[in-house]
């Protein structure tokens, strides 16, 4: 008989995760390392890095900090290559770091089109955009050769509808990256190595300056546009991760997986 466990087992796979010091990407390197892989943490914050990898390697958990901004591409490309010689290997790469692009115009004037700040807007698009396209390919040149692993990019609901709570560079980021997976599952497909994008509905975490655990406002018209009423914990994200990087996925490649407490369901 088969032993079911064994679909969802990474124990001496090879993880590297963006974004890796707080929420969603937080979660991604805990339940990756829960389930004995070893983890490449990548944050731009280094203090917040530093301390959730001593918290994970005090709980006996196999992980690494590396400390840049993933839009430095040099940095990025020498983690990703570090990684796959250290270990030997390189299984699975969550591309999961991004950012905020302010207010939608629904909220504020600050996010009509005529007020967007340009150099907010190339931040945006160097951070959410060209460095998720960046970490795939960077991934892929060892993926390749290997002829097998995992590629989960961090999308958002916001990539696959208009968004009351979001900016514009958010919005046509999130949104092209969707396809930049679609794409990459196309090409990698001969070499066995599985992309996937995940669309997070709103998640109780950091972003736009933790904005969500600090404005009640915001924190309720979020809430109220999700049919379960309530935000997403990163827990509750652990379990898709899981599944996209472990073999109960293999044949799973080029999805795109909302995670939102049915906002994409309508109302
Ligand atoms: P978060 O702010 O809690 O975590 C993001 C982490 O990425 C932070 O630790 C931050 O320091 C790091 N980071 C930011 N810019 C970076 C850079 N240039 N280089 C390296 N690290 C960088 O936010 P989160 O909600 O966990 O966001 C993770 C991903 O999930 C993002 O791509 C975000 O767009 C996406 N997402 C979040 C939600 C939500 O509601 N929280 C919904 C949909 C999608």
């Amino acid at each position: 008989m088969a032993n079911p466990a064994k679909l969802f087992d990474v124990a001496g796979h090879v993880a590297f995760v963006t974004g890796a010091a707080s929420g969603l990407g937080l979660a991604m390197a805990e339940v990756m390392a829960e389930s004995g892989a070893t983890v490449v943490m990548n944050d731009i914050d280094e203090a917040a890095l530093a301390a959730e990898a001593a918290r994970l390697e005090k709980a006996g958990l196999a992980v690494k900090p590396v400390a840049f901004d993933v839009s430095d591409a040099a940095r990025l490309q020498k983690a990703i290559d570090d990684a796959a010689a250290t270990y030997g290997q390189l299984d699975a790469v969550f591309a999961n770091a991004g950012i905020s692009s302010g207010p939608s115009h629904h909220l504020s004037p600050d996010g009509a089109i005529d007020r967007v700040p340009l150099d907010l807007w190339q931040r945006v698009l160097d951070v959410n955009l060209t460095s998720v396209f960046l970490t795939i390919r960077f991934a892929a040149m060892h993926m390749k050769r290997q002829k097998s692993g995992r590629i989960v990019v961090t999308s958002s609901i916001a990539g696959l509808q208009s968004e009351r709570m979001v900016g514009y560079g958010y919005c046509a980021t999130k949104a092209a990256i969707v396809n930049l997976v679609r794409h990459a599952a196309t090409e990698l497909a001969a070499y066995n190595v599985m992309v996937n994008a995940i669309c997070p509905g709103p998640f109780l975490t950091n972003i736009a300056g933790g904005r969500l655990q600090k404005n009640p406002r915001d924190r309720a018209l979020f809430e109220e546009m999700v049919p379960l009423k309530r935000l997403g914990l990163p827990e509750e994200l652990k379990g898709l991760a899981l599944l996209l990087a472990s073999p109960a996925s293999s044949f799973i490649t080029g999805a795109i997986i909302p995670i939102d407490g049915g906002c994409t369901a309508g109302s």
